[in-house]
């Protein structure tokens, strides 16, 4: 099949590395081009089952990962809700998990280190330009992230609105539970992701509503609530993308001679902040798409693009809104601890089994059988207090959630 001569990707994180690894498997001329290559760039690093089941290298790679087997949520009032999570997710120092997919990428492509400057010219004869040299391609895949120039360039920045700040720290230590708070007034959450080293601790928020100086005092709180030492810590900060419904409908992904994958694209879950499953699947559909002759952005409508777009619609009201005179926040970490029937949604919510289109006909139809569940459950226990010791903050240990199954 014929196609675009020489490819130039600009950006070597998941979502680039994947497209170069596929293309040049395919038999195309690819240079990809990153300022850092495999570096630990600010990130959760948390990947669900979805994007392990679909991409098995990510799973049986010699490579080092911690597999996650409980989760704790802790909801706006401070209520915590634990469980043992039966689907798989893996949690990837995103230098490690960058270095596996380059080295993927190095198997066919040409990588060079260098931060690409500018980018001239039209489809069929782009000139780019880098510190040190310059290159030329017939086709451009932009892959550099969140706040990457080429975007707005090519097709329409992100907007503020876009957009969620984050801070975090590395924190020295490990563990098998993930943590996630939900806060009072904050579109986003406290998230602690143990990896084999140590732990990405960090805090989102929409960018209009936050800045990065009040996410750190307030995840200085929380981790200080907690008990964690953050003498050894290393802070970061970063942006993630989040776009709006509206930007996910009118932004174009691709065009002459263009198109954008990952996080450039904007393709991030806004409820979760989930990028790295999108960030590897686009560029696969990319690839797909300039090796079998198909259209880019028919494969991200068919599969993508409703479920990202259903997301960003439902964000503000997972994060502001009330069910049944309580915040919503509040009843699905309470009714996650209450039933066993929610507590599975959760987990097919976390693994990524169950999308947000056809969550509202699950929830309605599982409702006589949590009616049930809690009929006959016993006695609420009390609300855990929302400065537990450390002990406390730690419990959560897979063991001791065993029974919670
Ligand atoms: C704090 C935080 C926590 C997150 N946690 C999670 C999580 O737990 N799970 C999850 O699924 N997602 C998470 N995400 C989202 C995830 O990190 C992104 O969706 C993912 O990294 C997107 O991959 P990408 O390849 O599109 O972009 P990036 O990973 O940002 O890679 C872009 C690459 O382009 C390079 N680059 C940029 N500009 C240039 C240039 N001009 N020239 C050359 N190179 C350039 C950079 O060096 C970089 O390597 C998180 C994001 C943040 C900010």
């Amino acid at each position: 099949m014929r196609g675009p001569g020489r490819i130039a990707v600009i950006g070597g994180g998941p979502a680039g590395a994947m497209a170069a690894a596929e293309l040049a498997a395919a038999g195309r001329d690819v240079l990809l081009l990153d300022e850092k290559l495999a570096w630990e760039k600010p990130c959760g690093g948390g990947i669900t089952q979805k994007a392990l089941d679909q991409y098995p290298f990510l799973s049986h790679a010699q490579v080092e990962r911690n597999w996650i087997r409980g989760c704790e949520l802790t909801s706006p009032s401070g209520y915590r809700a634990s469980f043992v999570l039966n689907r798989r997710i893996a949690i990837f120092s995103r230098q490690v998990l960058n270095r596996l997919l380059l080295e993927r990428a190095a198997a066919g492509a040409q990588i060079v280190r260098e931060r690409v400057t500018s980018v001239e010219g039209t489809a069929g004869a782009w000139q780019l330009r880098a510190r040190r040299a310059a290159f030329s391609a017939e086709y451009l895949v932009i892959a550099g992230g969140a706040r990457s120039k080429f975007r707005g360039q090519l097709s329409r920045p992100f907007a503020p609105a876009d957009l969620l700040a984050t801070a975090g720290y590395f924190i020295p230590g490990s563990g098998d539970t993930l943590e996630i708070a939900f806060l009072k007034g904050i579109e986003g959450y406290i998230w602690v992701f143990p990896r084999s080293h140590h732990l990405s601790a960090g805090i989102c928020a929409r960018l209009q509503t936050a800045t990065t100086a009040s996410l750190r005092t307030q995840l200085d709180a929380f981790l200080a609530a907690r008990g964690y030492d953050l003498s050894k810590a290393q802070f970061y900060s970063h942006v993630l993308p989040a776009p709006t419904a509206g930007t996910l409908q009118k932004a174009p992904l691709e065009g002459m001679g263009w198109a954008l994958v990952g996080d450039a694209a904007g393709l991030v879950d806004a409820i979760t902040g989930e990028g790295l499953y999108y960030a590897i699947r686009s560029a696969d559909l990319l690839a797909q798409a300039l090796t079998q002759a198909r259209s880019y952005t028919q494969l991200l409508e068919r599969e993508l693009l409703p479920e990202l777009r259903m997301a960003a619609r439902m964000a503000g009201r997972f994060y502001h809104g009330n069910f049944l005179g309580q915040a919503v926040l509040e009843r699905v970490v309470r009714l996650t601890d209450a039933s066993a029937t929610l507590r599975e949604l959760t987990r097919d919510l976390f693994a990524g089994s169950q999308g947000y289109r056809g969550l509202r006909r699950r929830f309605y139809l599982s409702l006589p059988r949590v009616a049930m569940e809690m009929l006959f459950a016993p006695a609420p226990k009390s609300s855990v207090p929302a400065s537990p010791s450390l002990e406390s903050g730690k419990r959560a240990s897979a063991a001791e959630l065993r029974h919670r199954a």
